[in-house]
């Protein structure tokens, strides 16, 4: 994009903020001036009501040491004080009901704003996740159509047509699940899931698919959740292929799956980038992704963490973040014991 290009675009984009501010600016500053005239036009009628009042007590004959002109004098001061005390009064309960108001109003521009950005980059980064891999499959097909090619070479192409369509998939079930997330009618099944194999099977696959990663697992057998197998398939391959994704090549995975008290504990350590203390409680959010040097070239929709965190939700799991030794990250996600089947 130009820097012109872009200088309109923010200027697009910020108009209204400026409307709305010179606008507030406006009914403040008019607010105030009107508080300060209605307050000096009192003072100026109370300057007056009190001449006039020693003018008809001299008229009388009462000088104004008088008791009788004090009383009264004192009667117009302390009305007045009371005028000035209720436009003040009222005065001031209109501007902290204005603030809040204002406020408010630029809290939800705030968030349109944010959410307009997110969704952006979504779209953005989506229609590549889904034209790099549409691409080479293509380009793989055409080869095939084309070429005869020995058996190994077209085993090869196979592969990674097929772990490029695996991609595909799991993108597209995370885009309904998070579809999903948004009805909020919708119930999760409530099954019982085997998810050591679950969780075996998924590693199997990231170690296929991401061959310059040793995952190892150290996974407990029969261990059984309550709950929906789409959306646990998709806590432990987001997890996992995070892992892959956000450490360098010949790095070690591990993943293990234990019961800890009345707990089930799963645990997926990368010896990655890490991430970051001050961005730990972001990266749950729908479409966020670090900015960081490191992790910035990777594709990703951040989708991914914001899915685990619903999910874990839905099943009553705790996830925390970690720091992995001697580098990179910890995702511990505890379930709850399914209740004994009566
Ligand atoms: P995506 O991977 O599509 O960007 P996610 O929601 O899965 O989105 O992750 C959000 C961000 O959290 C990522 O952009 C990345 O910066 C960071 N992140 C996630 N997992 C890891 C990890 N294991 N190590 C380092 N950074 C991670």
């Amino acid at each position: 994009m130009s820097p012109n290009k872009n200088g309109n675009n923010r200027w697009k984009l910020n108009r209204p903020l400026l409307i709305f501010s010179v606008l507030v600016i406006y009914i403040f500053a008019s607010f105030i001036w009107w508080s300060y005239l209605l307050i000096s036009n009192n003072k100026h009628t109370l300057e007056q009501s009190i001449t006039l009042l020693e003018l008809q007590y001299e008229a009388r004959g009462i000088a104004t040491s008088d008791p009788l002109f004090q009383e009264a004098k004192t009667n117009l001061e302390s009305r007045y004080r009371t005028q000035v005390t209720m436009i003040l009064g009222e005065g001031a309960v209109f501007l902290v009901l204005l603030g809040v108001a204002v406020f408010q109003i630029w809290r939800s521009y705030r968030t349109e704003l944010q959410l307009a950005r997110q969704q952006r980059n979504f779209l953005l980064s989506i229609t590549h996740e889904l034209k790099s891999p549409l691409a080479s499959i293509k380009l793989a097909l055409e080869t095939l159509v084309r070429r005869e090619l020995p058996h190994d070479k077209q085993q090869k192409i196979l592969q990674n047509s097929l772990s490029d369509t695996n991609r595909l998939q799991g993108l597209v079930e995370d885009i309904l699940l998070a579809a999903r997330f948004e009805d909020h009618s919708f119930r999760f099944a409530r099954d019982q899931i085997m998810l050591s194999e679950l969780v075996e099977e998924i590693a199997d696959k990231v170690a296929h698919s991401h061959n310059h990663h040793e995952v190892h697992t150290d996974i407990d057998q029969n261990i059984y959740v309550t709950g929906d197998r789409q959306a646990l398939t998709s806590l432990v391959a987001n997890l996992l292929e995070n892992a892959a994704k956000y450490s360098p090549p010949n790095t070690a995975i591990e993943v293990s799956l234990h019961p800890v008290q009345d707990r089930l504990c799963l645990e997926i350590a990368d010896q990655g980038y890490g991430i970051p203390e001050e961005e730990r409680a972001n990266i749950f959010k729908k479409f966020y992704r670090i900015g960081n040097e490191d992790t910035r070239e990777t594709k990703g929709t951040g989708l991914g963490l914001f899915l685990v965190k619903e999910v874990a939700d839905k099943h009553d799991a705790t996830i925390k973040i970690l720091d992995n030794t001697p580098r990179g990250t910890r995702f511990k996600v505890a379930f709850p014991k399914p209740a004994p089947l009566s």
